[in-house]
This record gives C-alpha cells, sequence and structure tokens, in this order.
C-alpha cells in the first residue's frame, strides 16, 4: 500500500518550500491539488514535471474514493492546496478521513500556514489561540459568531478577504468594543507584508485613511477578553450570552 503525503507549500514567498516538500513532490506517482493550474506554476518553477489530479470542495468526496484505490494499488501521493497548509481551511479533510479510516499512511510534510505565521510575529499571547478561520459571510451571522466569542480568554484568530475587511472590523467592534487590542497581519511573507496594530476604533481609522491597504491577504488576530470578576461584568456577561442564546 502507497502514502498519501500532505504537502505545506509556501503562501507568498516561493522560497518558504522545504526540501523535502519538494523531495516529496518529484517523488510521488502523482499530486492532487486545488487548483491545477495554480500547482503547476508552483511546480514549473520548482521544476518539477508531475502528474495532477484536481481535489477541491466539489469533487472531493468522489475523488477521494479514486484516490484511495490508487493508494491501495501502491501507488504513492501527495496532496497541495493553493497556499499554505492543506486542510486548514482548504480541501482534504474528507480525503485523509477516508484514508485513516481505510489504514492507510497519512504523512504531514509541514511547512508553511497564515495562522501560525501571523500568530509568531504579531506579539499577542499564543501560548494558547483560537482559530476561527472564515467568519460567515453574512453580517447578521458573523455579528452572531462574533458576539459568542465576546468573553473569549484566548487570542482569536480568522481569516478575512478584503473586501470584506471593513464590515468585519465594525462588527467586531460592536462585539468586543471599540478599546479591544488587535494585529492584522497582511500579505505575509510577500513584498507589501504590513503589520497594523492597535485598538479596534484605530486600526479601523487606520483602513479607512489607507483605503489602498485594503487589498491582499489578511489575517486578523485579536486579544482575547480579559477576565474580571467584578459583579457588574459578570452580569453583563450573562445578559450578552442571553441574547445570544435568544437569537439562536
Ligand atoms: N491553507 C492556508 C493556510 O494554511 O494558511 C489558508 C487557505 S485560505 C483559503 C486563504 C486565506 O488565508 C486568505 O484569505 C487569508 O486570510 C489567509 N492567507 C493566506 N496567505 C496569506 C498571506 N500571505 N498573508 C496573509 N493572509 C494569508
Amino acid at each position: 500500500q502507497g502514502k498519501l503525503y500532505v504537502v505545506a507549500t509556501p503562501i507568498g514567498n516561493l522560497s518558504d518550500i522545504s526540501r523535502r516538500a519538494i523531495e516529496v513532490l518529484q517523488q510521488v506517482d502523482w499530486i492532487a491539488a486545488e487548483d491545477t493550474r495554480h500547482t503547476k506554476q508552483l511546480l514549473n518553477a520548482l521544476a518539477i514535471n508531475q502528474k495532477l489530479i484536481s481535489l477541491h470542495e466539489h469533487n472531493e468526496q468522489q475523488r477521494s474514493e479514486q484516490l484511495l484505490e490508487h493508494l491501495q494499488s501502491g501507488q504513492n501521493g501527495a496532496l497541495v492546496s493553493d497556499a499554505g497548509t492543506p486542510l486548514i481551511n482548504d480541501p482534504g479533510y474528507f480525503l485523509v478521513k477516508t484514508l485513516r479510516q481505510a489504514n492507510l499512511e497519512v504523512v504531514p510534510v509541514p511547512g508553511p500556514s497564515a495562522v501560525i505565521t501571523a500568530l509568531s510575529a504579531a506579539g499577542l499571547p499564543t501560548d494558547r489561540f483560537c482559530y476561527e478561520g472564515f467568519l460567515p459571510a453574512r453580517k447578521s451571522k458573523r455579528l452572531l459568531a462574533l458576539q459568542a466569542l465576546a468573553n473569549e480568554p484566548r487570542t482569536l484568530v480568522f481569516y478575512e478577504s478584503p473586501h470584506r475587511l471593513m464590515d468585519c472590523l465594525h462588527d467586531m467592534q460592536e462585539a468586543f468594543g471599540a478599546q479591544r487590542e488587535l494585529v492584522v497581519a497582511r500579505e505575509l511573507t510577500k513584498k507589501f507584508e504590513q503589520f497594523v496594530e492597535g485598538e479596534l476604533q484605530q486600526v479601523m481609522g487606520y483602513f479607512s485613511d489607507n483605503s489602498d491597504k485594503l487589498r491582499g491577504e489578511f489575517v486578523l488576530m485579536l486579544k482575547g477578553a480579559e477576565l474580571v470578576a467584578d459583579k457588574g461584568q459578570t452580569r453583563l456577561e450573562v445578559d450578552q450570552l442571553l441574547e445570544v442564546l435568544l437569537a439562536q
């Protein structure tokens, strides 16, 4: 039986590809990729010629059965996504689950992921954190999701698209208050990499004054809620919680 290698690829800077990733991508029998055209460019840059099989959110279930058969027949394969670590807000969960259930070996080949890259340089507590991925696109749902996190003491991490960033910051201000500390990491590992930090209202002010910076890729990190033993505060927390539960 063959193995599936889950291979992380760069999130912007090609030099972040690991030596082991290159070796594995050269040696396997095929590479399952989220977008074969995108991965083709990466492989061209690395001078690797490989068979590519598409695996994306719309064909993952059916594809997983085929890939399982390939692996059972003794082939080795690799899974990559467009950028960063597969399965981290990218396809692959169903495939990995299917293979593990069939007792096939799944081998991680670690490398970049935007969440860890952003946290490593943000200066927020990282001993514990909550990775929340993308918030719901609809405002009402987004606000509910944020309100449910208002008292979370761990650092919160979100992915966000540039066109929703301002709306998202606005809702965060509503859910967490204007003073909550935030770090926005933009275009990590790329030419225009930038960290914007401050209280929510300051960061919102920065992006409304600098709308040319509202492009590229973003990770949002918020300091967790301070635990306050004060009775008035506790009352407020219960009220907030009730509000969220009632709304649901
Ligand atoms: N699998 C990827 C990973 O391991 O980070 C994440 C894929 S997810 C579909 C894409 C999102 O990740 C972007 O919308 C952005 O929020 C974040 N992201 C990816 N690359 C980034 C970068 N270079 N700088 C900032 N955020 C990035």
